[in-house]
């Protein structure tokens, strides 16, 4: 059946390709990598460029999921503030976080290091709602900058308008080291140049399970079984599909993206080009694309059926922040399943020698690349940076298979019901 979900701006808009359709037999390799997403795409490219013979199975195509349809918005950082993870972990792993996912900037390195055209942009922004997060942002600057050195602009909310043309917001802070970029051409990026690294990309195969033998690991795929050494599970929101005691730390949250046709207003909306994304709990969040397009995501649903119309779904929220272009014409209207852990952190781990990763909670444009990297260094035995990151506490959602989603939904909708009423 085809996916209503993938027809995005994104898809129309990558360069053709062909398909790395692979039908072999059994075969043997260092590493077998599930799922074709960030994740995946730079754990292949890490362990190829280490001389580890890989092959990556991807069930559908290079950027199927989440990462060839999100916002594309490079934020740095995890969904808990840097003050939040020392609160909770101390100084010393806070420090290691703060390395990790605010500095090392491994997405930019990696369209540096391959050329990869995929219309990098500087900036984000992230707008206040409400005049109290507006000062809980203003303090978390200041945070950065005393304990870090790290600097961002806060913005008061008379200086807004030269980031964003609407008076709905408090202030701001801008961030010049977070941006945005096209995700689906970053991901078919990653893939050639792990491919010239080495690695092999079979599309349109799925894996059923991860098996021990008596040698090592072996996956089933569609066409072959695959025996490695060691096996990266990079499947995020299907991960339960393939493991299902994995399954159990995420749950599936459906959000939704338009684009517009290309406005002639465009940079009055937008002067900055900055990427934004406010502060209420179901978050709108938006940017300009390469040609002068807005891309608005907006609305959560709890339900895996998406909307009959989801440019219909999503106007409102746009047209609340941007009322000039409330009857813009909408090109484009997808979506994707955003894999959410309990505590927002996502789940990164190693089970003997099989890898995870998934569970970003909406934050994984960026920390994707640093872990399928840090699972590559980890293999090549250098655990401790991997650990920093592995291990944050994580629990299963409670309810079995069946009635974890509803659990997981009533919680979600208590908190989209504070942001109703302020
Ligand atoms: C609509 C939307 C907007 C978002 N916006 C942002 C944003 O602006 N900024 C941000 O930081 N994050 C955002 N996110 C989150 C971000 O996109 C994800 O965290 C990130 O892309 C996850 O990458 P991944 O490689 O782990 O998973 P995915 O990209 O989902 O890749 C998993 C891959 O595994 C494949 N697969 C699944 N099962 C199997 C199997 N059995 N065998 C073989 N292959 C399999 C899938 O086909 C898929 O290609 C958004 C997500 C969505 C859905």
């Amino acid at each position: 059946m085809t996916d209503p979900l993938k027809h995005s701006y994104y898809a129309a808009t990558a360069p053709e390709r062909q398909s790395r359709k692979e039908i072999r037999g059994d075969t043997r390799c260092d590493v077998a990598v599930i799922g074709g997403g960030f994740t995946g795409l730079s754990a292949a490219l890490a362990c190829a460029e280490r001389g580890l013979s890989v092959i990556l199975v991807e069930a559908d195509h290079i950027g199927f999921g989440a990462s060839g349809r999100n916002g594309g918005q490079l934020i740095p950082g995890l969904r808990w503030t840097a003050s939040e993870l020392e609160a909770e972990f101390g100084a010393e792993r806070a420090d290691a976080l703060f390395d990790l996912c605010w500095r090392d900037n491994r997405v930019k390195a990696r369209i540096a290091k391959h050329g990869i055209d995929c219309d990098l942009k500087t900036g984000h922004l992230e707008a206040a709602w409400t005049p109290a997060d507006f000062g809980a942002m203003r303090q978390e600057a200041d945070y950065l900058a005393r304990r870090f050195g790290y600097q961002s602009d806060v913005v008061e909310k008379a200086d807004l308008a030269h980031h964003i043309a609407t008076p709905l917001y408090h202030g701001g802070v801008y961030d010049r080291q977070g941006g945005h970029f096209h995700p689906l051409n970053y991901a078919l990026g990653l893939a050639e140049a792990a491919e010239s690294a080495g690695a092999d990309i079979w599309e349109g195969q799925r894996a059923y399970g991860i098996r021990q033998t008596a040698h090592g690991l072996s996956i089933l795929t569609d066409w072959a079984d695959i025996d490695a050494r060691f096996v990266i599970d990079a499947t995020d929101s299907w991960i339960g599909d393939v493991e299902p005691d994995l399954g159990r730390y995420t749950v599936p949250i459906m959000n939704y993206n338009i684009a517009t046709a290309p406005l002639p207003n465009a940079d009055e909306l937008l002067p900055g080009d900055a990427a934004v994304a406010d502060s209420r709990f179901v978050l709108n969040y938006f940017r300009l694309s390469a040609d002068k397009r807005l891309i608005f995501g907006g609305g959560e649903r709890y339900s895996q059926t998406p909307p009959r119309d989801i440019a219909a779904f999503v106007r409102p929220f746009m047209a609340e922040v941007f009322p000039q272009i409330a009857d813009a014409k909408i090109d484009y209207g997808w979506g994707g399943a955003v894999a959410v852990t309990m505590n927002r952190l996502p789940h990164i781990g190693r089970r003997g020698n099989v890898f995870f990763a998934h569970g970003f909670s909406g934050h994984g444009a960026l920390v994707t690349t640093l872990a399928g990297e840090l699972i590559a260094e980890a293999m090549a035995a250098t655990a401790e940076r991997f650990d920093v990151l592995a291990d944050l506490p994580s629990k299963p959602f409670p309810g079995g298979k069946w009635l974890r989603r509803p659990l997981a939904t009533l919680g979600l909708l208590w908190y989209a019901l504070r942001d109703r009423l302020g």
